[in-house]
């Protein structure tokens, strides 16, 4: 079973990000290109904290088990939206995203150890640096470099404009095992556990 670990994106700013998904499909839209980008779902839209990949039953119990632990040491704590940015480059776009900032030193804490726990369990450091983001759209594999290229410049240059639009902020107060099955219509993405961070004054 296929699986990662996750920050859950508040319903009001999944509807957020759809909007802006949409203005920039819009932009592209008058390039009159063919389709070199795969959008996120809506629904599927989420802040990864560490990719895992195939799982065994007796290793998502441990992992079950940690991430409450872990999640029950930490209180919430809030995140908003920042700008929009790519992996690799602009000239060589694999990933569009939504940067995520807020409570910087929160997050990176609660993801260093999420890190260290996966990585203990075994599974397979990840060689990049932790870079919170949301990801809006992938390049398609078939993608004509040309048109790939254009829509990128495009994109680069919606990335260089305020995004009045993107400002939303949130309290996280879960984090979440997520299962993912790949297929044909993009993957989808259920909840193995949810674990709830502390409300702790003290
Ligand atoms: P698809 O692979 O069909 O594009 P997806 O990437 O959304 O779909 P998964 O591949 O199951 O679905 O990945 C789930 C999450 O884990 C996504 O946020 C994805 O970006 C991230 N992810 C996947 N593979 C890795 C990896 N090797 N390293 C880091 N993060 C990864
Ligand atoms: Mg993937």
């Amino acid at each position: 079973m296929r699986t990662f670990i996750a920050i859950e994106i508040p319903s009001e700013v999944k509807q957020g990000l759809r909007a802006e998904q949409q203005r920039l499909r819009d932009l592209l839209e008058k390039l009159d290109l063919p389709p070199v980008l795969r959008w996120t779902n809506t629904d599927n839209l989420h802040l990864t904290l560490r990719f895992l990949g195939e799982t065994q039953a007796q290793q998502r119990r441990l992992i079950q088990e940690g991430l409450a632990g872990l999640a029950a040491a930490h209180q919430p704590f809030t995140l908003s939206l920042s700008r929009l940015g790519c992996f690799r480059s602009w000239k060589n776009l694999r990933v569009l995203w939504v940067g995520i900032e807020g409570n910087a030193v929160a997050l990176h804490a609660v993801q260093s150890e999420v890190e260290s726990f996966a990585t203990q369990l075994g599974f397979g450091a990840d060689k990049q640096p932790f870079s919170p983001h949301v990801t809006l759209a992938r390049s398609r594999r078939n993608a004509p470099r040309s048109a790939l290229r254009t829509a990128s410049e495009q994109l680069r240059r919606a990335a260089a404009q305020e995004t009045p639009q993107l400002e939303f902020h949130w309290s996280v107060r879960d984090l979440y095992f997520i299962r993912s099955v790949l297929g044909e219509g993009g993957p989808r993405y259920s909840t193995l556990a949810r674990c709830p961070l502390r409300f702790d004054s003290q």
